[in-house]
Formats: structure tokens, C-alpha cells, sequence
């Protein structure tokens, strides 16, 4: 029996890493479930999955969480430390689907029990990346890429020469507001921002593809995980979202991975590796998909791409400042404090005062100096809406 903890549990990869889970319950022991403010689906999916222990993030619910587990025998927990207790726990396969920063503790803390880390948490690649992979090899433990467009690359590298690629290609939906007028973008609501053409996420991911910060974390997460180097990474827009990326070899050859848009796809491979096992996602109907686009995205309608390309050239915590500022500003927007189109101008503004910090040139973070910077970006990025303030 594989043992296998999910971090973010309640969330949109959280439930699809479940259903796959619970198709198959004679294959996995359940040790750890982690959620936030639902209560009533963390406690649902910890009896059903009999998992060992049940921890949401939020203190003040622990009551809530004990009495929704009451009679079960399960555990129950709360806090920061909680978190990284469960994600410490002796696990063979950790999924970390935590959304944000808040994701890399606890993903830390999985790979220095030696789990095998599945890794949605784009975040903690893009704030942390080097302190990740060490960690990872001091403790030999893998991380396997769960971003659909990472696990293609990973998937269309199988069997390859690392040495031989020239280029991978990240493709791109074009989010919420791929044919809106650029003058339109500045009164988009919140709502608006939350509906995605073809995936079906977490709302902070959602409005992240419309403003392609979403595919700016991607460069970065397949340049600190792959290490591509920046000029290599090259990103397209797809609206059909089959492609999920391509990767390019020196006899001018690309391999494509294509599927639908379905994340059950990335986590099961994640899951089952380095073996495929069947999968309960709809075969693709490439007719019925009909003609497959790409174009180059338009920077001016998505500035997010140029500041990754920014914190990819500073290297060290630059993306740490970028992901800090990104995470606030998301906030500022869903509260109604910054138009949609002020968010990239708050990140510019702080990664532009805050990268020449001297701190940003080390390229062997400790996670304290990332929280230094994460909390330093985070003030600046509030500053940075003060002035644009709604
Ligand atoms: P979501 O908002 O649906 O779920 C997030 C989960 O994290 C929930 O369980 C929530 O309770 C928990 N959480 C939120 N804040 C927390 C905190 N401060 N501390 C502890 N737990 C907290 O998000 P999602 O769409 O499932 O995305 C999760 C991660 O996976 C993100 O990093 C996202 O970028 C990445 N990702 C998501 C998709 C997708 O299809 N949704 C695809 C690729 C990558
Ligand atoms: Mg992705």
C-alpha cells in the first residue's frame, strides 16, 4: 500500500488527487489530509479515506474540525505548525496542492521525510526553487511536476537527452480575457476574472490566467525545475488548451503532449510514476476539438510575461519579491482595492525597489531569508496600492 498525504486537500487539485484516490482504496493507506475553512469537506473526505489525521490551517476552527470528526478515531489539528507536522508524518507520496507561499513550508517538510513530492505549488519553485531541490537531494527525495505544462515537458523528456533540447514551448489558454479589447481590461471585475475559458481551478489560479501571472510563475517553475535556460523557455497562446507545452530538440524535432484539459491527467502520472496506469479522463476527439491555434502573446495586454522574464535575468530571491507582490496584489484586486491592470503595475513597482536589495543576490536561500523577502514584498505591494487605491 502506497502511503500518501494531501496538502490543500479541499482545493481544485486537492478533490481531483482525491477522486483518484478513492477509486482505488485497497492502493493507498491515507496518513495526512490538510484544508483551510471548509471544515465539513475536510472531515468528509478524512472518514471516507479513513485517513490517520485531519488538519485545516485555521486555529479558531479546530473545534469545529474535532466535532465534524468525532467518534472516528481521526485526529485533528490546527496552525502553521500543524501543517508541517502532517506533512512530516512517514508518507510515501505527497501531493502539496496548497495555494501560494503557504504551500512551501509544509512541502519542505515532506521532502525531509524523504516522501516523493508531487508539485502542484508552483509558488514554491518560483519563491525557493534551489532551497526545494536541495532539500529534495539532502534528504533523497524526488519532487514530480503535477503543473499540466510541467508534466508534459517532464513526459515528452522520457528516454531523451537533456543535453539535446534547444527549446520547450509553455502554452498558454489566454485566461478569461484572451479577446477583450485592452481598454476593456482595466474595468474588469473580479467575477469576470474568475470564469475560465477551458479549466476548471481555484479562483486565484483562474484570475492568474487571465492576467497570464499564472503562465509568468510557469517560466519560472520550468527554469528552476528543469533548468532551461531563460531564452529556451519560449510561451504560446492556445485556446483550444490541449497542447499542453512542447519541447524542442537540436534535429529540429518538437514533442508535443496533448490530452484535454482535465488535471486528473498530471496528478495521476504523478501518482503512478514511473508506471501508467489507466486513468478516469475522457479520450481526447481531436475532430471534434477541430483546428488547433497558437499565436505569441501580446505583452502589452500581458505585462506579467516581461517582469518573469525580469526576475528570471536577476536570479536569487528576485522570485520571491515577484511571487510576494503577485500574492498581494491578487488579494488587493478580489478585495476591490486595484483595477485588474494595476496589479502588474504593483508588482513592477516592487520588484523594481526591492531587487537591488542586497540581500536578493544568494542563490542558497535558508527559508527564513525567503520569508524576510516574501514579507518585505508583501509590505511594499501594499504601499504600491495605496497610490492606486480604487
Ligand atoms: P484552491 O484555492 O482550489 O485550493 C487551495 C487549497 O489550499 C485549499 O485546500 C485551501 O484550504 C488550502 N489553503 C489556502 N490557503 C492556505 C493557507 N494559507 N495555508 C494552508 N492551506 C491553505 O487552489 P487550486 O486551484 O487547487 O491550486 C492549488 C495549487 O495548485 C496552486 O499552487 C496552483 O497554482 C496549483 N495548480 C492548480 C491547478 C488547477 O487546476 N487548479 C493547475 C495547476 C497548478
Ligand atoms: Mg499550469
Amino acid at each position: 500500500m502506497k502511503r500518501v498525504s494531501i496538502l490543500g486537500a479541499t482545493g481544485s487539485v486537492g478533490q481531483s488527487t482525491i477522486d483518484l484516490i478513492r477509486r482505488d482504496p485497497d492502493a493507498y493507506d491515507v496518513v495526512a489530509l490538510t484544508g483551510g475553512r471548509n471544515i465539513a469537506q475536510l472531515a468528509h473526505d478524512a472518514r471516507m479515506l479513513h485517513a490517520d489525521i485531519a488538519v485545516t490551517a485555521h486555529e479558531d476552527l479546530l473545534p469545529e474540525l474535532r466535532a465534524a470528526l468525532g467518534g472516528s478515531g481521526i485526529a485533528a489539528a490546527a496552525g502553521c505548525a500543524a501543517l508541517i507536522e502532517a506533512a512530516r508524518r512517514p508518507a510515501d507520496w505527497v501531493m502539496s496542492a496548497i495555494v501560494g507561499v503557504a504551500g512551501l513550508a509544509p512541502g519542505l517538510a515532506a521532502l525531509e521525510q524523504g516522501a516523493t513530492l508531487a508539485l502542484a505549488n508552483k509558488e514554491s519553485l518560483v519563491t525557493a526553487g534551489p532551497l526545494l531541490l536541495r532539500t529534495a537531494e539532502a534528504h533523497g527525495a524526488r519532487i514530480l511536476p503535477v503543473d499540466s505544462e510541467h508534466s508534459a515537458i517532464f513526459q515528452a523528456l522520457v528516454g531523451e537527452d537533456p543535453a539535446a533540447v534547444t527549446r520547450v514551448i509553455i502554452t498558454a489558454s489566454g485566461g478569461a480575457f484572451r479577446d477583450w479589447p485592452l481598454a476593456r481590461l482595466a474595468a474588469a471585475t473580479v467575477a469576470e476574472a474568475s470564469s475560465h475559458p477551458n479549466w476548471d481551478m481555484g479562483q486565484r489560479i483562474t484570475i492568474d490566467s487571465a492576467s497570464m501571472f499564472n503562465k509568468a510563475l510557469e517560466v519560472i517553475e520550468a527554469r528552476e525545475f528543469f533548468g532551461f535556460i531563460p531564452a529556451q523557455i519560449e510561451v504560446l497562446v492556445h485556446p483550444q488548451s490541449v497542447v499542453h507545452a512542447l519541447v524542442g530538440f537540436c534535429d529540429g524535432g518538437l514533442m508535443a503532449h496533448v490530452g484535454p484539459p482535465d488535471m486528473r491527467h498530471a496528478i495521476g502520472y504523478a501518482l503512478n510514476w514511473p508506471d501508467r496506469r489507466p486513468l478516469p479522463v475522457d479520450a481526447l476527439d481531436l475532430a471534434a476539438v477541430g483546428p488547433l491555434e497558437f499565436r505569441a502573446p501580446d505583452e502589452t495586454r500581458y505585462p506579467a510575461l516581461r517582469l518573469a522574464r525580469e526576475v528570471m535575468a536577476e536570479g536569487g530571491l528576485s522570485g520571491a519579491i515577484f511571487n510576494a507582490a503577485k500574492e498581494r496584489a491578487l488579494d488587493h484586486f478580489i478585495a476591490g482595492h486595484l483595477r485588474f491592470t494595476d496589479m502588474s503595475a504593483v508588482v513592477d513597482e516592487v520588484l523594481s525597489a526591492l531587487v537591488a536589495t542586497p540581500e536578493v543576490r544568494n542563490d542558497a536561500p535558508t527559508l527564513d531569508l525567503v520569508a524576510h523577502m516574501d514579507h518585505l514584498a508583501r509590505h511594499r505591494a501594499d504601499a504600491a496600492t495605496e497610490t492606486r487605491k480604487l
